[in-house]
């Protein structure tokens, strides 16, 4: 097993492996923007080097400083938690080519999960659902529009490249297509450098909900549950739970059987993620893969009773899986508290938190790299803490959440606690039925 792994990234994430690998006995090097010489990932890694300015071109995403820190410091692994360099092939490739490993997939998995629209075609090829639309990138408006007659709208327009609800752009008639393509398409370019975009049906009130896999070197795949992660403003998650308040025992088989089969097609390694769409007649259809640790990862965590940094680094490091899925307990539901004013349109919110205090008690897990008089940096995502309950079953988990939301406080700046707080007294939430629109209305 690995001696020192170096962790490419920041914030909460960086600080969660850093205390994964403190449990399992490894060493850690964080490295920081000069921005971030503050922040608990620097204090409580073993060691950590400053890799460059606030900009994260010229830090947190700038590969040769990276390298030259895993070198100087001997690290033997990269983990790159979610965002930045995760799902960069390049990174990957340069990695194996330092014979540092990478704890995530190689880079031709990333080429080919990555890409969303081969994605699409690498499972509809081995029989999994897929939302009806382009079989690969469509180049033209012309082509976009002759797909769409065929499919009906609405249709949606989707960056290949995508990531984080950009470049995507619902299109209810023709002649809306073309100046929406266009939109799409460039804010496809300023984002992922890559302005190829896909078509496909726009599911009017879907649901959201993936399953977690945990693949090793042996061709074991293994399936840890859905995540229902409905609830999104402008296609961003912002709540998540498991199990989902809409899935049966048979259709989480169902669900996880497509998902270990699609992974297994590509001889999948390490943690990913299928997300579905679903429709109100139950139908699930693949909208993409995550080759990656998630945000939403500490729900499953919570209701499967595993560590899933550690099992990432367990498969990453050779061993085969053993703490193999036993069945969910109870629920679990992750709110993600950004600094954002939720009252004001999710305008971002950066600057001092001036007081803090966050919840406890038992089921009650905050995953968070900020503290009292700590400073948000406007350069990055505004995530500044999860809090993940967990109950004996759904009501109790949303009555824990009630009393934890109580109790928090972050003074100083603007959050979206006061979205959480009304998503917790909604009726359709409450209900368990309700769909990324009926929530979305909710802050309109
Ligand atoms: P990203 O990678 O940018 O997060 P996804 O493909 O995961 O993009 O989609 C994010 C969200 O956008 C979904 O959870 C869903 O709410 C919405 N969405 C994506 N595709 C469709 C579709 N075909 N129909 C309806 N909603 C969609």
């Amino acid at each position: 097993m690995f001696k020192k792994i170096l962790i490419a990234n920041r914030g909460e994430i960086a600080l969660r492996i850093i205390r994964t690998c403190k449990e399992i006995g490894i060493k850690t090097v964080a490295v920081y923007s000069e921005a971030d010489k503050d922040s608990l990932h620097v204090y409580f890694a073993d060691e950590a080097v400053c890799i460059g300015p606030a900009n994260s071109k010229l830090s947190y995403l700038k590969i040769p400083s990276i390298m030259s820190a895993a070198q100087i410091t001997g690290a033997e692994a990269i983990h790159p938690g979610y965002g930045f360099l995760a799902e960069n092939a390049e990174f990957s490739e340069i990695c194996e080519e330092h014979k540092i490993k990478f704890i995530g997939p190689s880079p031709e998995m990333i080429r080919k999960m990555g890409d969303k629209a081969f994605a699409k075609e690498t499972m509809r090829k081995v029989g999994v659902p897929v939302v009806p639309g382009s079989e690969s990138i469509v180049t033209t408006i012309a082509e976009a529009k002759s797909i769409a007659l065929q499919i009906t709208y609405p249709v949606i327009l989707k960056a290949t490249a995508g990531g984080g609800g950009k470049g995507m752009r619902v299109v209810w008639n023709e002649d809306e297509l073309g100046n929406a393509f266009q939109m799409a398409s460039t804010e496809a370019g300023a984002a992922f450098g890559n302005s190829s975009l896909y078509l496909e049906k726009f599911l009017e009130s879907p649901r959201h909900v993936e399953i977690q896999l945990v693949g090793d070197q042996f061709g074991n795949v293994y399936s840890y549950g859905e995540r229902d992660c409905t609830v999104q403003r402008r296609h961003q998650k912002l709540i998540e739970e498991s199990p989902s308040p809409i899935i049966t025992p048979e259709l989480r088989q169902k669900m996880s059987e497509a998902a270990v089969l699609g992974a297994k097609s590509v001889n999948y390694e390490g943690a990913g993620t299928i997300e579905f769409l679903v429709d109100k007649h139950l139908n699930f259809y693949f909208i993409e893969m995550n080759t990656r640790i998630q945000v939403e990862h500490p729900v499953t965590e919570t209701v499967n009773n595993i560590d899933l940094i550690k099992q990432q680094i367990l498969v990453a490091g050779g061993e085969k899986i053993e703490n193999l899925p036993k069945g969910i307990n109870g629920h679990s539901i992750e709110f993600r508290i950004n600094a954002e004013d939720a009252e004001n349109g999710f305008r971002p919110s950066p600057g001092k938190i001036s007081y803090l205090h966050f919840p406890g008690g038992f089921g009650v897990r905050i995953d968070s790299h900020v503290y009292n008089d700590y400073t948000i940096s406007p350069h990055y995502d505004s995530l500044i803490a999860k809090m993940i309950i967990w109950g004996t079953d759904r009501e109790h988990a949303i009555r824990r959440a009630r009393r934890a939301f109580e109790e928090i406080r972050i003074e100083g700046i603007k959050t979206t606690i006061p979205f959480h707080k009304k998503v917790l007294q909604n009726k359709y939430f409450l209900s368990g039925d309700y769909d990324t629109n009926s929530i979305e209305k909710l802050f309109s």
